[in-house]
């Protein structure tokens, strides 16, 4: 997995694209607490559930159902985000689905169960720049952590935010025009 400081960059590149008026700060909020929401399936390790079964890590909470679900849940939360439901689903599908289709850009671990419940296989991108994060956040403080955070840098981070960041400005430049 990228490290949970990292899965915020896709919520936080599209609320950037597309304004505060599209996503509100709370819907961005939720966003970014489902971005990371797959990986509390670490806990699968703790109660001795094995990696590669359908409920250890990169199993269930990784998959697409799992993703949809979440939408379908946040949806329920609309009128308190203050956004149409539909945009929280598209929203809070696209934050979440994320998750595991950063994680199966790393170059670690097994890959991501997209198609549960249908399949068991796990996938991984055809390319693996990312350098996978330690689970404990403690080895991350380590010489190890320094180069996971340089490639999550350079491989997430900056793909999300830099054309988030040109296109809100640009709507902020026109918009100021119209003024
Ligand atoms: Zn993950």
């Amino acid at each position: 997995m990228p490290t949970v400081l990292t899965h915020p960059a896709v919520p936080l590149g599209l609320a950037l694209a597309l304004g505060r008026r599209v996503v509100s700060p709370r819907l961005l909020a939720v966003g970014i607490c489902v971005s990371v929401l797959p990986d509390l399936d670490v806990l699968a390790f703790r109660l001795g559930i094995p990696y590669a079964t359908q409920w250890g890590h990169r199993g269930f909470s990784h998959s697409v159902l799992f993703a949809v679900l979440v939408a379908l849940l946040g949806m329920l939360l609309a009128r308190h985000l203050r956004v149409p439901p539909q945009r929280v689903f598209w929203f809070l599908l696209l934050a979440t689905a994320s998750h595991g289709i950063l994680d199966a850009f790393t170059n670690g671990g097994l890959g991501v169960a997209f198609f549960w419940p249908w399949s068991q296989a796990r996938f991984f991108a055809p390319v693996h720049p990312v350098e996978v994060a330690p689970i404990s956040l403690t080895r991350l403080l380590t010489g190890k952590g320094a180069s996971v955070l340089w490639s999550e840098l350079l491989w997430v981070w900056l793909p999300c935010l830099t054309p988030a960041i040109i296109v809100g400005t640009a709507r902020y430049w026109q918009r100021a025009r119209r003024r």
